[in-house]
């Protein structure tokens, strides 16, 4: 048996797997994630509560895990 990967191509389908309710930003910094105004405010929202510091919600936003 031959095992998984060697001829295996990667076909993911991006916006299936990498906005996630908990994640919604993906790290494609060309995706339309970046400039949803709607997930936009909310990070500004959490910034401004103080649950998120600025560091993080750029993070966030880039989509990279905090
Ligand atoms: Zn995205």
């Amino acid at each position: 048996m031959q095992p998984y990967g060697d001829n295996f191509i990667l076909v993911i389908p991006v916006d299936f797997l990498l906005h996630e309710p908990d994640r919604p930003f993906c790290y494609d910094m060309t995706c339309g994630c970046k400039r949803n105004e709607r997930l936009l405010w909310e990070v500004s929202r959490y910034i401004e509560e103080g649950s998120m510091t600025l560091g993080e919600g750029q993070a966030f936003v880039a989509g990279r895990t905090i």
